[in-house]
């Protein structure tokens, strides 16, 4: 079972993680967009973590909506509304409730790549953070249903998020400010794929 505490310490993870590769994703932001997504995700970590040391949340629904909301409201550009939808259809998904176990928890984020898809239209190959978070989400499924520990899936899902944000160097970009480099995109990682890497990182981290 995954508790309340232990999402929460996912959260404040990732938070840790985004304002550590602050740089790193602004660097990766500045060679095919506007250099500003290390910015971005901090900015909005930094709100999500004052809210998580502002006050307690009785249930992982209320919590979701809480940092989706936080989101939404303080990050400017696309991956504000991306991250923030992932988190609030996180939140609806997991309902009322103070614990998830593996297949809600894998649902829960089912749905956030739902509301990814449902706000961006991101396809697989167009070189965004769907193109880590899929592959990282279809691991998971299929390591759950094999039986393994939510620990060594979370893990499988972590590697496969690295395998699928370091496959965005190649690719071409079609959604977002990169896709108006058109073939200038190629041969760059794409900056949203990396933070979204860092989020199933931290989940393999904090969560099993
Ligand atoms: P902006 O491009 O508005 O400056 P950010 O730099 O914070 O926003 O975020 C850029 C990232 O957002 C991209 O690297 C990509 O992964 C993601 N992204 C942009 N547009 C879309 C989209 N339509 N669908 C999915 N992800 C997207
Ligand atoms: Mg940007
Ligand atoms: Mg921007």
């Amino acid at each position: 079972m995954t508790s309340l505490d232990s999402l929460v310490s996912w959260l404040r993870a990732f938070a840790a993680s985004v304002e550590e590769q602050k740089d790193a994703l602004t660097a990766l932001d500045s060679a095919i967009g506007d250099a500003d997504h290390g910015a971005n995700m901090a900015r909005g970590m930094a709100a999500v973590v004052a809210a998580l040391d502002a006050q307690s949340f009785d249930s992982v629904g209320a919590l979701f909506k809480k940092v989706g909301m936080t989101l939404v409201s303080t990050v400017g550009g696309a991956s504000g509304p991306l991250y923030g939808t992932l988190f609030l259809r996180f939140g609806t998904s997991a309902g009322e409730v103070s614990e998830l176990d593996p297949q809600a928890l894998a649902k829960a984020l089912r749905a956030g790549l739902e509301g990814v898809v449902a706000r961006g239209r991101p396809e697989a190959g167009d070189k965004t953070m769907f193109d880590a978070l899929s592959p990282a989400l279809d691991a998971l499924d299929a390591a759950l249903s094999s039986g393994a520990s939510l620990a060594d899936a979370l893990t499988a899902a972590s590697r496969a998020a690295d395998a699928g944000r370091d496959a965005t160097v190649p690719m071409l970009a079609r959604k977002g400010r990169a896709s108006y480099l058109g073939e200038r995109s190629v041969g760059h990682q794409d900056p949203g794929a990396t933070s979204t890497a860092l989020l199933v990182a931290a989940a393999a981290r904090t969560l099993a």
